[in-house]
């Protein structure tokens, strides 16, 4: 049995803390955290600014594995899908999208999801585990590489909104995002990176302390109460719209940046005046911006249709009327189904150890 440590899961006091143990210079762990993460090395044999008898020892008690490309696919209007296949066989998704010259990737957090959000295909995974930060990381070095070959200029923004809730993975993506802003690490700016969460309060209030500079993302979807919590069990568990609305005051108060929203617009669900209202009263009270986004099919079992452009205008129009920006945000990459909601890591040639929630046909229709 395999019984090194990954390397990857010590932090830069952890580092500190080692080599001073070995009696080693303290620039040791600046070192081997530049080769790690800045340089990408894949084995000790690379670190060569380190004495052979160190990178020794360094292969005796760990190792560094790395998330590996399984399979890449791009759809026709250049977006690419990645299965990023986990040192353990799991696998993850990927998802780069290019726009004019800038390239958003739009990475996962963790392996299925513990939420139920009945539109999501992700969410009809069972959540196998977190994603450790390096997992993390390594997502969006493949993404830049691939951003360079594929379109010829650099990744620009990072998305939290693969597969996974981030604010139920709170530590390795706090990690992963203080790694991929740091200048050791990939030095990109915060002010690119989107968390986009189903809405967990008291992470929301944390994160404001913690990442005050990147932007954050809340998947609404509704306003009501009642409708909210039928196709996202987790808003009642987590304390309903009066909590959530709370924690993003709190946002705003201590970072003084404005909210995005997503919200789908559902035909039969939140198509009617009664939502619209709601929604225009509870992004008044907090400054934000809206996203309306086209829904993606999910599978066959589907009860779920996007509603009628009239509708999307109304939501627009009422919005806008309270000085509300809302845009409608259409998908891309649908035909390798690499879309919002898409993401459901359907490999049969791997042996991917991916179990499905059971679903139940009654349990959407009966909520309608
Ligand atoms: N758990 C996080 C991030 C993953 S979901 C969250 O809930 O925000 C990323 C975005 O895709 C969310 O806004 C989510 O509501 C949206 N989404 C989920 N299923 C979708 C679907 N079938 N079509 C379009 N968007 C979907």
């Amino acid at each position: 049995m395999d019984t090194k440590k990954n390397i990857k899961t010590l932090d830069k006091r952890e580092l500190s803390a080692y080599f001073k143990q070995l009696n080693e210079p303290a620039y040791r762990a600046e070192q081997v955290w530049d080769w790690l993460w800045n340089k990408q090395a894949e084995s000790f044999d690379e670190m060569t600014n380190l004495p052979k008898s160190l990178r020794e020892k360094l292969e005796e008690h760990f190792d560094i594995p790395k998330a590996r490309l399984h399979l890449t696919r791009q759809s026709s209007d250049g977006t690419i899908k990645n299965a990023v296949e986990l040192p353990d066989n799991l696998i993850v998704e990927s998802v780069i999208i290019p726009e004019k010259k800038r390239a958003t990737a739009c990475i996962s957090s963790q392996v299925g999801c513990s939420l139920n959000c009945l539109f999501c295909a992700t969410g009809r995974l069972k959540r196998m585990r977190n994603l450790t930060a390096s997992e993390i990381v390594d997502q969006v070095v493949q993404a830049r590489e691939q951003s360079l070959t594929y379109y010829g200029y650099p990744l620009t923004n990072i998305v939290f909104m693969g597969m996974g809730e981030p604010l139920l993975n709170y530590e390795n993506v706090k990690e992963a995002i203080e790694i991929i802003t740091s200048e050791k690490g990939l030095g990109m700016s915060p002010k690119r990176i989107t968390l986009s969460t189903a809405g967990i309060p008291e992470r929301i209030k944390q994160l404001a302390l913690d990442l005050p500079k990147i932007n954050l993302a809340v998947s609404l979807h509704s306003a009501i109460d009642e409708v909210r919590t039928r196709i996202m069990p987790s808003n009642k568990a987590y304390g309903g719209l009066d909590a959530l609305l709370e924690s993003l005051q709190f946002w705003y108060k201590k970072t003084k940046s404005k909210i995005t929203f997503e919200y789908l617009v559902f035909k039969d669900i939140n198509d009617d005046d009664r939502s619209i209202r709601a929604l225009v009263k509870f992004a008044s009270k907090i400054p934000s911006k809206v996203n309306l986004i086209q829904y993606n099919p999910t599978d066959s079992f589907d009860r779920f249709a996007q509603a009628d452009d009239e509708v999307l205008e109304a939501y627009r129009q009422a919005l806008k009327e309270k000085g509300i920006i809302a845009t409608v945000r259409r998908s891309r990459g649908q035909d390798i189904e690499a879309a919002c909601g898409q993401l459901a890591a359907k490999y049969e040639d791997v042996k991917i150890k991916i179990e499905h929630k059971p679903i139940s046909l009654s349990q959407i229709k009966n909520r309608q």
